[in-house]
């Protein structure tokens, strides 16, 4: 029997934002998605204003010392199973601020990632797809 939460989660993705330290483009990019011109709202995905009420995290930005409790925090937060993408180069762990000393690398060293979005900043159509990349994972 299918598990109604992972239909429901495949069906409507319900999304938290978590800026790590984030320049603020990708968070900018992020909310491009919800504009007329891109409408995510119209496949189901809904950006929510809580961990708890999130099926998927998307994060951007490096994670340092100072941001990585948070993170985690919110990742406990968040009802399992929980998606976790990461949006922009500095998620993926080759962005210039790789070697600053309160980097504490990539976020698959800390956290399960289902799909990362390269760019700087990615594109809208690109997140749109690390999303449907991350759902097909389940
Ligand atoms: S990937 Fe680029 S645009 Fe996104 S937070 Fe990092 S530096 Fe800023």
């Amino acid at each position: 029997m299918k598990d109604p939460r992972i239909w429901g989660l495949k069906k409507s993705p319900w999304v938290y934002h978590v800026a790590a330290a984030s320049c603020n483009n990708c968070d900018i990019e992020i909310l491009e998605l919800l504009t007329p011109r891109y409408d995510v709202e119209r496949f189901g995905v809904v950006l929510v204003g809580s961990p708890r009420h999130a099926d998927a995290l998307l994060v951007t930005g490096v994670l340092n010392r100072k941001s990585l409790p948070r993170v985690l925090e919110v990742y406990e937060q968040t009802p399992k199973p929980c998606l976790v993408i990461g949006i922009g180069t500095c998620t993926c762990g080759k962005q210039i601020f790789r070697n600053s000393y309160n980097a504490v690398g990539p976020y698959d060293k800390h956290l399960p990632i289902h799909a990362l979005v390269p760019g700087c900043p990615p594109k809208p159509e690109a997140m749109i797809l690390g999303v449907v990349k991350a759902l097909s994972k389940l």
